[in-house]
């Protein structure tokens, strides 16, 4: 099978992608050597894949030390009710604010999920903030674009970027959602570009080998949004449908 298409993929060392099903977000797993990570926990209906993924690589929910929410999209942390007892969740201060509010209107956006457990966030994140695994060493950047809360997260040892819905494999971009801005998009892909990346693993969709390529086709279609010439042509902007 192409690993791409596997249900949990071992990346790197202690790295692992499980992937989402039926829309939801891929989640990524890091087994540190001080604590456990995972990148989003995916939509409340993915849950029991998710359990099953983290069960394959040896952990058990309440193993996940902290939960870092890319945003606020309900398919990225519409799971987060089943580690918020157990587990640190952390999301970029845009994002939580609306977690917290249970505005539903931004976080259940274009999702049939019906997660009406108060969401948590522990510990609002900035940007430039680093956590230290002792094995990885994650970076988070705020990244708006898609959404204002946006972040993205590179593992800097390896040069690894964690981008969820900021750009995915082959430059293709999200969607504008309310509180995005493509102005802010190219503007944070341009902050990406200045890193020695060497691996894309996005939040839907195939992983990718390449980046700076990856992230400079991204930035010539936001551009070309900008211009009118493109507006939602499927190559530019990410189609659910297709990549699950
Ligand atoms: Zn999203």
């Amino acid at each position: 099978m192409h690993p791409n298409k596997q249900s949990v993929t071992e990346l790197r060392p202690g790295i692992f992608q499980i992937r989402g099903l039926n829309g939801s977000s891929h989640s990524y797993v890091i087994k540190g050597k001080y604590l456990n990570v995972m990148i989003d926990s995916g939509s409340d209906q993915n849950f029991p894949v998710l359990e099953k993924g983290l069960f394959q690589i040896g952990l058990k929910v309440r193993d996940i030390n902290l939960v870092i929410s890319s945003h606020e999209h309900c398919d990225h942390i519409g799971a987060n009710r089943y580690f918020q007892e157990c587990a640190i969740i952390a999301a970029y201060r845009l994002a939580a604010s609306k977690m917290i509010a249970g505005d539903y209107y931004v976080t259940m956006y274009k999702s049939n999920d019906l997660n009406e457990i108060p969401m948590r966030v522990h510990l609002w994140l900035e940007n430039m903030m680093r956590i230290d695994l002792g094995n990885y060493s994650l970076r988070v950047f705020h990244t708006p674009g898609h959404t204002s809360g946006c972040i993205s997260i590179i593992e800097t040892t390896c040069g690894l970027l964690f981008s969820a819905d900021s750009v995915f494999a082959g430059g293709t971009l999200s969607y504008i959602a309310e509180s995005g801005s493509v102005g802010d998009y190219l503007d944070s892909l341009a902050r990406l570009r200045c890193f020695d990346l060497q691996a894309l693993y996005p939040g839907h969709g195939r992983i990718s080998t390449t980046p700076m390529d990856d992230i400079d086709r991204a930035m010539a279609n936001a551009q070309q949004i900008l211009d009118g010439r493109a507006e939602g042509e499927p190559e530019i902007f990410y189609q659910k449908v297709a990549e699950n």
